[in-house]
């Protein structure tokens, strides 16, 4: 068996698919996966960064205003997203946090 095949990333090593897939068992990505997310990530920054940017003050701003709008609905679908994404992480059995609000 090769190396490549004895890592998570099997043969996505080296991308930031295989990156993701040391990320989703909690583990440290392989030297290949976090240089290679890594370029990635600054290809993309390079390439769509500002209007990313503006789309994410644009989500904030969104979000404030929904949860000022409807503050218990909010905070019920905030409350239900948080059990969800907390039981996929110990599904995955990543480390979590201490705090969790
Ligand atoms: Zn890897």
């Amino acid at each position: 068996m090769s190396r490549a095949t004895e890592l998570r990333c099997g043969d996505r090593r080296g991308t930031s698919a295989g990156y993701m897939a040391h990320y989703y068992v909690g583990e440290a990505a392989c030297d290949d996966c976090c240089t290679g997310h890594a370029a990635q990530v600054a290809q993309h920054r390079a390439e769509h960064g500002r209007h990313d940017r503006l789309l994410g003050k644009a989500r904030s701003r969104a979000y404030a205003r929904l949860s000022k709008e409807h503050p218990d609905r909010f905070r019920e679908l905030y409350e239900q997203a948080k059990a969800e994404v907390f039981a996929e992480a110990r599904a995955l059995r990543v480390e979590l946090p201490a705090v969790t609000s």
